[in-house]
């Protein structure tokens, strides 16, 4: 059987439907808005839905508590693969937390893509466990990644690699796929990530048939995994093109559905090829 024969169970549907149900439930997915516990609730109940069992991470800032949504596609045996998302949203002002703010690409399309992966890979046994995280904070600085890292640090627990998903959905004009590649921060862990970021082009140019650039990883929810020492790569659509970003206009018809399946694909060949 093809390696590789999962990746034509990727439905754009899937993931038009998740970034327009993500949009516009709530009018923001800012992390201190009224809304978050719902949100929280509600990512929680789609990984149920999936057939996977939710568990929150809770984390305190700014004098409350909140929340991080984890599961786990058990199997395997080793360090896990983390896969994360940010599911919160901004617009112009991030002290504003009631103000509109859809984030579509910013960030509902990780999000969708996220979850599009955990459902086409639910019954694909891998030689590890492969960990989902939904973020939120990460738009005030990472806040949600920052503690949970912390945590998976302080508890001396290793991870494979982490990779994240943090705008993928508004391409340019040759549609790159933008792959982060650690060049900062330690020194120590760059050369892992360097690695992933060669099989990542071969996978892109040979099986997923999609243009690739890459960009420095920075200013995502890797980042402060890679300061406590892990591996860490993902995509990205590239620097600060999007016209819409951090704005109250990030809504859905700014996103080119097509492109974020082309970012789902990738990111499932490379968990097929690096892990089963
Ligand atoms: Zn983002």
């Amino acid at each position: 059987m093809d390696k590789y024969q999962v990746l034509s169970k990727i439905s754009r549907a899937n993931l038009e439907r998740d970034v327009k149900d993500l949009a516009t439930r709530w009018p923001t997915r800012h992390t201190l808005s009224k809304h978050h516990p719902a949100i929280v609730a509600y990512l929680s109940g789609k990984f149920k839905a999936l057939g996977y069992p939710p568990k929150r991470h809770v984390y305190e800032q700014a004098g409350k508590s909140l929340s991080n949504v984890i599961a786990q596609k058990p199997g395997g045996s080793g360090a896990p693969i983390l896969l994360c998302a940010h599911f919160d949203s901004r617009q112009e002002d991030l002290h504003a937390p009631e103000a509109p703010a859809p984030g579509a690409d910013d960030n509902a399309t990780g999000v969708a893509v996220l979850f599009e992966v955990a459902r086409v890979l639910k019954d694909t046994p891998l030689r590890v466990p492969l960990r989902f995280a939904l973020f939120s904070g990460e738009e005030q600085n990472l806040w949600g990644s920052t503690a949970y890292a912390a945590e998976c640090k302080q508890r001396g627990e290793k991870l494979t690699l982490v990779f994240n998903l943090d705008e993928v959905g508004y391409p340019d004009t040759e549609k790159h796929l933008f792959l982060d590649r650690d060049e900062r921060g330690r020194p120590e862990n760059n050369a892992a990530s360097a690695k992933l970021i060669t099989r990542l082009e071969w996978l892109a140019r040979n099986v997923v048939k999609v243009p690739t650039r890459i960009d420095p990883a920075e200013a995502s929810d890797y980042i402060p995994f890679e300061a406590q020492g892990y591996t860490i790569t993902g995509l990205y659509e590239g620097e600060y093109r999007y016209p819409h970003y951090h704005k109250s206009t990030d809504t859905p018809d700014k996103v080119d559905f097509g492109y974020v399946k082309d970012m789902a694909r990738l990111t499932v060949a490379f968990l097929l090829d690096y892990a089963r």
